[in-house]
Protein backbone atom coordinates (compact mmCIF):
# COMPACT_ATOMS: atom_id res chain seq x y z
CA UNK A 1 0.00 0.00 0.00
CA UNK A 2 3.23 2.75 0.02
CA UNK A 3 5.02 4.38 2.14
CA UNK A 4 3.48 7.49 1.86
CA UNK A 5 -0.42 6.81 2.38
CA UNK A 6 -1.66 8.36 5.26
CA UNK A 7 -4.21 6.06 6.97
CA UNK A 8 -6.10 7.82 9.47
CA UNK A 9 -8.71 6.03 11.73
CA UNK A 10 -11.62 5.39 10.25
CA UNK A 11 -15.47 3.85 11.20
CA UNK A 12 -14.15 0.10 11.91
CA UNK A 13 -10.80 1.51 14.31
CA UNK A 14 -12.97 3.22 16.21
CA UNK A 15 -15.89 0.92 16.69
CA UNK A 16 -13.30 -2.03 17.96
CA UNK A 17 -11.79 0.36 20.22
CA UNK A 18 -15.39 1.49 21.76
CA UNK A 19 -16.15 -2.06 21.97
CA UNK A 20 -12.81 -2.86 24.01
CA UNK A 21 -13.02 0.43 26.11
CA UNK A 22 -16.18 -0.66 27.42
CA UNK A 23 -15.33 -4.70 28.28
CA UNK A 24 -12.63 -3.48 29.45
CA UNK A 25 -12.64 -0.05 31.65
CA UNK A 26 -16.48 0.06 32.43
CA UNK A 27 -17.07 0.42 36.20
CA UNK A 28 -13.16 1.43 37.03
CA UNK A 29 -13.13 4.93 39.01
CA UNK A 30 -10.27 7.87 37.47
CA UNK A 31 -7.99 9.09 40.40
CA UNK A 32 -5.13 10.68 38.56
CA UNK A 33 -4.77 12.76 35.27
CA UNK A 34 -1.82 13.28 33.62
CA UNK A 35 -2.05 15.87 30.82
CA UNK A 36 0.67 16.89 28.45
CA UNK A 37 -0.68 19.00 25.84
CA UNK A 38 -3.56 21.42 26.80
CA UNK A 39 -4.06 22.87 23.58
CA UNK A 40 -5.82 19.82 22.72
CA UNK A 41 -8.54 20.10 25.06
CA UNK A 42 -11.99 22.11 24.81
CA UNK A 43 -12.14 23.53 27.80
CA UNK A 44 -9.24 24.61 30.66
CA UNK A 45 -6.71 22.07 32.30
CA UNK A 46 -8.17 23.09 36.09
CA UNK A 47 -11.85 22.16 34.35
CA UNK A 48 -10.52 19.11 32.96
CA UNK A 49 -9.26 17.63 36.00
CA UNK A 50 -12.84 17.62 36.89
CA UNK A 51 -13.48 14.27 35.80
CA UNK A 52 -11.04 13.01 38.38
CA UNK A 53 -13.24 10.35 40.42
CA UNK A 54 -15.51 10.07 38.22
CA UNK A 55 -16.42 6.22 37.22
CA UNK A 56 -16.25 4.99 34.10
CA UNK A 57 -18.92 4.06 31.51
CA UNK A 58 -20.11 2.32 28.25
CA UNK A 59 -17.94 3.71 25.18
CA UNK A 60 -19.29 4.25 21.90
CA UNK A 61 -17.76 5.07 18.80
CA UNK A 62 -19.62 8.41 16.37
CA UNK A 63 -17.74 8.92 13.16
CA UNK A 64 -14.25 9.30 14.46
CA UNK A 65 -15.14 10.46 17.78
CA UNK A 66 -15.40 7.85 20.82
CA UNK A 67 -17.73 9.06 23.59
CA UNK A 68 -17.11 7.62 26.69
CA UNK A 69 -19.79 8.23 29.54
CA UNK A 70 -18.22 9.57 33.00
CA UNK A 71 -20.86 8.88 35.53
CA UNK A 72 -22.65 10.30 36.75
CA UNK A 73 -23.28 13.43 34.57
CA UNK A 74 -20.43 13.86 32.52
CA UNK A 75 -18.47 12.34 29.21
CA UNK A 76 -14.86 12.51 27.62
CA UNK A 77 -14.57 12.63 24.29
CA UNK A 78 -11.74 11.24 22.28
CA UNK A 79 -10.56 11.82 18.66
CA UNK A 80 -7.21 10.38 17.85
CA UNK A 81 -6.92 12.49 14.41
CA UNK A 82 -3.79 11.06 12.32
CA UNK A 83 -1.72 8.38 13.77
CA UNK A 84 -3.37 8.22 17.42
CA UNK A 85 -2.88 5.01 19.73
CA UNK A 86 -5.54 4.43 22.69
CA UNK A 87 -3.80 2.05 24.95
CA UNK A 88 -4.92 0.65 28.26
CA UNK A 89 -1.89 -0.72 30.42
CA UNK A 90 -2.39 -3.26 33.37
CA UNK A 91 -0.71 -1.67 36.33
CA UNK A 92 3.09 -2.92 35.70
CA UNK A 93 3.10 -2.79 32.11
CA UNK A 94 6.04 -0.68 30.84
CA UNK A 95 4.07 2.59 29.80
CA UNK A 96 4.68 4.53 26.23
CA UNK A 97 7.48 7.23 26.32
CA UNK A 98 4.67 9.89 24.67
CA UNK A 99 1.33 10.72 25.70
CA UNK A 100 -1.03 13.72 25.51
CA UNK A 101 -3.08 12.12 28.35
CA UNK A 102 -2.58 9.25 30.75
CA UNK A 103 -5.61 8.23 32.99
CA UNK A 104 -5.02 6.32 36.16
CA UNK A 105 -7.97 4.21 37.77
CA UNK A 106 -8.32 2.85 41.21
CA UNK A 107 -7.27 -0.67 40.28
CA UNK A 108 -4.06 1.12 39.69
CA UNK A 109 -4.38 0.12 35.60
CA UNK A 110 -4.04 2.94 32.92
CA UNK A 111 -5.12 4.34 29.93
CA UNK A 112 -2.95 6.25 27.84
CA UNK A 113 -3.85 8.58 24.23
CA UNK A 114 -1.33 9.53 22.24
CA UNK A 115 -1.23 11.12 18.90
CA UNK A 116 0.67 13.45 16.60
CA UNK A 117 -1.39 15.73 15.61
CA UNK A 118 -5.06 16.77 14.70
CA UNK A 119 -6.30 14.92 17.84
CA UNK A 120 -8.61 16.27 20.24
CA UNK A 121 -9.28 15.02 24.36
CA UNK A 122 -12.84 17.02 24.83
CA UNK A 123 -15.33 16.77 28.02
CA UNK A 124 -18.83 17.98 27.74
CA UNK A 125 -21.59 17.57 30.58
CA UNK A 126 -24.54 15.31 29.61
CA UNK A 127 -26.62 18.07 29.28
CA UNK A 128 -24.00 20.13 26.70
CA UNK A 129 -23.11 17.08 24.87
CA UNK A 130 -26.06 17.52 22.29
CA UNK A 131 -24.37 21.14 21.83
CA UNK A 132 -20.69 20.33 21.46
CA UNK A 133 -19.39 21.61 18.39
CA UNK A 134 -17.42 19.39 16.85
CA UNK A 135 -19.33 16.16 16.89
CA UNK A 136 -22.83 17.84 16.95
CA UNK A 137 -23.31 17.85 13.39
CA UNK A 138 -22.57 14.42 13.10
CA UNK A 139 -24.18 12.23 10.80
CA UNK A 140 -25.59 8.79 11.27
CA UNK A 141 -23.25 6.05 11.94
CA UNK A 142 -23.22 3.71 9.22
CA UNK A 143 -22.96 0.73 11.35
CA UNK A 144 -25.84 1.69 13.41
CA UNK A 145 -29.36 -0.49 12.56
CA UNK A 146 -30.79 2.91 11.77
CA UNK A 147 -28.94 3.35 8.68
CA UNK A 148 -31.12 1.61 5.88
CA UNK A 149 -31.66 2.01 2.56
CA UNK A 150 -34.40 4.00 3.13
CA UNK A 151 -32.20 6.37 5.21
CA UNK A 152 -29.38 6.33 2.69
CA UNK A 153 -32.54 7.22 -0.05
CA UNK A 154 -33.79 9.86 1.84
CA UNK A 155 -30.09 11.45 3.04
CA UNK A 156 -29.19 11.48 -0.80
CA UNK A 157 -32.89 12.96 -2.24
CA UNK A 158 -32.61 16.37 -2.98
CA UNK A 159 -28.40 16.54 -2.70
CA UNK A 160 -26.42 17.51 -5.90
CA UNK A 161 -22.85 16.41 -6.15
CA UNK A 162 -20.31 13.64 -6.73
CA UNK A 163 -21.47 10.33 -4.28
CA UNK A 164 -17.46 10.21 -3.57
CA UNK A 165 -17.94 13.72 -1.81
CA UNK A 166 -21.04 12.48 -0.03
CA UNK A 167 -20.16 9.67 1.62
CA UNK A 168 -17.44 11.48 2.80
CA UNK A 169 -19.01 13.94 4.42
CA UNK A 170 -19.28 13.67 7.88
CA UNK A 171 -22.68 15.52 8.60
CA UNK A 172 -24.34 13.13 6.00
CA UNK A 173 -22.76 9.57 7.10
CA UNK A 174 -20.03 9.77 9.93
CA UNK A 175 -17.07 7.45 9.98
CA UNK A 176 -16.22 6.52 5.93
CA UNK A 177 -13.19 8.37 5.00
CA UNK A 178 -10.93 7.98 1.86
CA UNK A 179 -9.64 4.65 2.56
CA UNK A 180 -13.31 3.14 3.18
CA UNK A 181 -14.83 4.73 0.23
CA UNK A 182 -13.17 2.64 -2.29
CA UNK A 183 -14.31 -0.49 -2.26
CA UNK A 184 -18.41 -0.27 -1.91
CA UNK A 185 -18.24 2.34 -5.07
CA UNK A 186 -16.46 -0.01 -6.88
CA UNK A 187 -18.59 -2.83 -5.48
CA UNK A 188 -21.65 -0.47 -6.43
CA UNK A 189 -20.59 -0.55 -9.96
CA UNK A 190 -19.98 3.76 -9.11
CA UNK A 191 -17.43 5.99 -10.55
CA UNK A 192 -16.69 8.83 -7.83
CA UNK A 193 -17.91 11.42 -9.78
CA UNK A 194 -21.38 10.17 -10.18
CA UNK A 195 -23.50 12.57 -9.32
CA UNK A 196 -25.92 11.75 -6.75
CA UNK A 197 -29.26 13.25 -8.45
CA UNK A 198 -28.87 10.24 -11.26
CA UNK A 199 -28.39 7.26 -8.92
CA UNK A 200 -31.06 4.80 -9.14
CA UNK A 201 -32.91 3.06 -6.57
CA UNK A 202 -31.29 -0.49 -7.57
CA UNK A 203 -27.80 1.70 -7.28
CA UNK A 204 -28.25 3.15 -3.79
CA UNK A 205 -29.45 -0.25 -2.70
CA UNK A 206 -26.18 -1.66 -4.22
CA UNK A 207 -24.32 1.16 -2.15
CA UNK A 208 -26.19 0.74 1.11
CA UNK A 209 -24.87 -3.15 0.88
CA UNK A 210 -21.91 -2.87 0.01
CA UNK A 211 -20.91 -0.22 2.46
CA UNK A 212 -22.31 -2.43 5.25
CA UNK A 213 -20.20 -5.25 3.86
CA UNK A 214 -16.94 -3.43 3.61
CA UNK A 215 -17.92 -1.72 7.18
CA UNK A 216 -18.74 -4.84 9.03
CA UNK A 217 -16.00 -6.99 7.37
CA UNK A 218 -13.36 -4.99 8.44
CA UNK A 219 -14.98 -4.63 12.37
CA UNK A 220 -14.70 -8.50 12.38
CA UNK A 221 -11.16 -8.80 11.59
CA UNK A 222 -10.43 -6.11 14.31
CA UNK A 223 -10.21 -3.17 11.72
CA UNK A 224 -6.85 -2.22 9.32
CA UNK A 225 -3.80 -4.19 9.69
CA UNK A 226 -2.05 -0.53 9.95
CA UNK A 227 -3.87 0.46 13.22
CA UNK A 228 -3.69 -1.05 17.13
CA UNK A 229 -6.20 -1.68 19.10
CA UNK A 230 -6.47 -1.16 22.92
CA UNK A 231 -3.83 -3.94 23.88
CA UNK A 232 -1.55 -3.09 21.00
CA UNK A 233 -2.41 -5.70 18.61
CA UNK A 234 -2.78 -4.66 14.59
CA UNK A 235 -5.92 -5.02 12.95
CA UNK A 236 -6.39 -8.05 10.74
CA UNK A 237 -8.14 -6.11 7.61
CA UNK A 238 -5.22 -5.36 5.00
CA UNK A 239 -4.50 -4.84 1.22
CA UNK A 240 -5.75 -8.45 0.41
CA UNK A 241 -9.17 -8.08 1.58
CA UNK A 242 -9.06 -4.90 -0.65
CA UNK A 243 -10.47 -5.07 -4.18
CA UNK A 244 -9.56 -1.65 -5.55
CA UNK A 245 -8.36 0.63 -3.13
CA UNK A 246 -4.49 1.22 -3.41
CA UNK A 247 -4.32 -1.40 -6.34
CA UNK A 248 -3.30 0.78 -8.70
CA UNK A 249 -1.99 -1.70 -12.12
CA UNK A 250 -3.49 -4.61 -10.47
CA UNK A 251 -6.10 -6.45 -12.40
CA UNK A 252 -10.05 -5.72 -11.37
CA UNK A 253 -10.78 -8.54 -9.70
CA UNK A 254 -14.04 -8.75 -12.36
CA UNK A 255 -12.78 -7.69 -15.38
CA UNK A 256 -9.16 -7.94 -15.43
CA UNK A 257 -8.97 -4.33 -16.66
CA UNK A 258 -6.34 -2.69 -14.89
CA UNK A 259 -7.21 -0.46 -11.52
CA UNK A 260 -6.31 3.39 -12.23
CA UNK A 261 -5.41 5.92 -9.17
CA UNK A 262 -7.33 9.47 -10.34
CA UNK A 263 -8.03 12.29 -8.71
CA UNK A 264 -11.42 13.56 -7.92
CA UNK A 265 -11.34 16.65 -5.99
CA UNK A 266 -8.98 16.93 -3.21
CA UNK A 267 -8.74 13.60 -2.70
CA UNK A 268 -7.53 9.99 -4.41
CA UNK A 269 -9.70 7.22 -5.71
CA UNK A 270 -8.93 3.67 -6.98
CA UNK A 271 -11.65 2.38 -10.09
CA UNK A 272 -11.90 0.04 -12.30
CA UNK A 273 -12.38 2.10 -15.65
CA UNK A 274 -14.43 -0.34 -16.90
CA UNK A 275 -16.59 -1.58 -14.17
CA UNK A 276 -16.44 1.81 -13.30
CA UNK A 277 -17.69 4.06 -16.30
CA UNK A 278 -19.15 7.73 -15.83
ZN1 LIG B 1 -13.53 -4.13 -13.89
Amino acid sequence: MGGQVILMPELPEIANLARQMTKQLKGKRITDIDLTQPKCLNVSVKKFRRISGKRIGETNARGKWLFTHLSPDDNLLLNLGMGGDLRYHKHDDTLPKKHQLRLTFDDKTKLTVSFFWFGYIHTAFDKDLPKHKMTSKLGISPIDNEFTVEKLGSLLSGRRGAIKSFLLNQKHIAGIGNVYVQDPLYMARLHPLRMTQTLTEREIEALHRSVCEVLNQSIRLGGLKYERDLYGRSGRFGPEHFLVAYKTNEPCPICKTSIVKIKTGSTASYICPNCQKL
